[in-house]
């Protein structure tokens, strides 16, 4: 699993799932200062990291979003 690939899995997720929404900036750097992270499925993850369903954290995915 690769970065890239975690956040390909997160995209594919997100097209198979609702309920879902993005941390607000606030929330994201809170979780950040904790060096910790979530993925969609609300699993705990470090920032650079993805969990065990190989979802990307939302660090990723945003951080891949703002290219
Ligand atoms: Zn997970």
């Amino acid at each position: 699993m690769t970065k890239a690939g975690a956040i390909r899995n997160a995209h594919g997720w997100f097209e198979t799932n609702s309920g879902w929404a993005p941390p607000d900036a606030e929330t994201l750097a809170e979780w950040e200062a904790d060096g910790v992270s979530r993925c969609p499925d609300e699993c705990l993850v470090a920032p650079d990291a993805w969990c065990e369903h190989g979802l990307a954290s939302w660090s990723l995915i945003l951080a891949a979003l703002e290219g």
